[in-house]
């Protein structure tokens, strides 16, 4: 059997801290992948600049001019994200490889789990996920927000594979098929498992950032969180809709209520008409309100139709 082309695609987003250091460990783990057969010598690591504002294009393009036949370069247009930035270098190489490796570039997620992701295609595996096997060297914040969200994602629905973020491997028929998700409100984590085919886990051990700053902080986090939850699912929609029926039930009780006092003689003038007024029109409107809401969901999901990224450049075998 010939061994398989294997691309990664490395998201980088000012990282010209860890840039050098990622290209050193990569080169020497292809450089032993390679040697002992598992892949083939047209296997590239592809780092897509996503719009970064220090040099980080500067030295991907000096690693695809010093050494062509291993590293190539994709530049985003601007900043378009993480997840569009993971969806452009897979679109870009599909065609050119078997399998591709997703992974950050500050080395969190460790390379040597790389040979078992490998190993785990070879057995038959189209998607093999990175999972963390635990977050010793996240801080205790980003560990309890990163695992309530997890769970939120959960009871909200949505299939993800616990504790793993974009580190995985996907055949090409994987990625091929990705193609058929237009959606803009990106969240690969809850596309992939939606795309089925084989797959499997393989768990590492998380470590610190090796340069650099997060490019994460919590306004990104929460938003990205948001995404995840409301292009996978439907349910808070739905929690309002049941909100709105608790609410006009629980008018009705007040209004019982309020008959009684009343009858009782023990009510302030107009008071009787207000609180009901105000439970009954507040049940009213949020039922009325999920209603919509879940339409609009739906309609939202649909409609945008707009680029996810837009490529500026593309350096592959020392060619633009
Ligand atoms: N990243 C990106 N675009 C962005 C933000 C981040 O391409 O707008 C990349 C970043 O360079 C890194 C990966 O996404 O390779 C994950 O980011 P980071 O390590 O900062 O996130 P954390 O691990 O702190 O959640
Ligand atoms: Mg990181």
């Amino acid at each position: 059997m010939n061994p398989m082309t294997l691309y990664m695609v490395i998201p980088c987003y000012n990282e010209e801290a860890v840039l050098p250091e990622t290209a050193r460990c990569l080169r020497e783990k292809f450089a032993a992948l390679t040697e002992s057969g598992q892949i083939s010598a047209d296997s590239r690591i592809t780092f897509v600049n996503d719009g970064s504002q220090d040099h980080t294009w500067a030295l991907i393009r000096q690693l695809c001019t010093d050494e062509p036949d291993l590293f190539c370069g994709i530049a985003l247009s601007r900043n378009a994200g993480h997840q569009a930035a993971v969806l452009a270098g897979l679109m870009t190489v599909c065609e050119r490889c078997d399998a591709a490796i997703t992974m950050d570039a500050d080395l969190q997620d460790d390379p040597d789990t790389i040979d078992r992701m490998i190993a785990a295609y070879y057995e038959g595996n189209q998607v093999v996920y990175g999972v963390r096997s635990s977050r010793k060297t996240d801080s205790p914040f980003k560990r309890r927000t990163a695992e309530g969200f997890y769970r939120i994602m959960q009871l909200m629905g949505t299939e993800i594979v616990y504790n793993h973020a974009d580190f995985r491997l996907m055949s090409r028929r994987v990625i091929e098929e990705l193609r058929g998700f237009p959606e803009c409100n990106l969240f690969l984590r809850g596309m992939i498992p939606l795309i089925g085919f084989q797959s499997t886990t393989v768990t590492y051990e998380r470590r610190e950032r090796f340069a650099g700053e997060s490019k994460y902080p919590l306004s990104k986090m929460l938003h990205f969180a948001a995404d995840g939850i409301t292009s996978f699912s439907v349910r808070p929609l739905k929690i309002i809709t049941n909100l709105g029926f608790v609410m006009v039930a629980v008018s009705i009780v007040m209004f019982v209520w309020a008959v009684i006092v009343k009858i009782a003689g023990l009510s302030v003038q107009g008071w009787s008409s207000t609180l009901c007024s105000i439970w009954f029109i507040g049940g009213i409107q949020t039922l009325c309100l999920g209603i919509i809401g879940e339409y609009i969901g739906k309609i939202y999901a649909e409609v945008k139709h707009r680029p996810r990224y837009i490529i500026a450049e593309f350096l592959h075998d020392g060619e633009e």
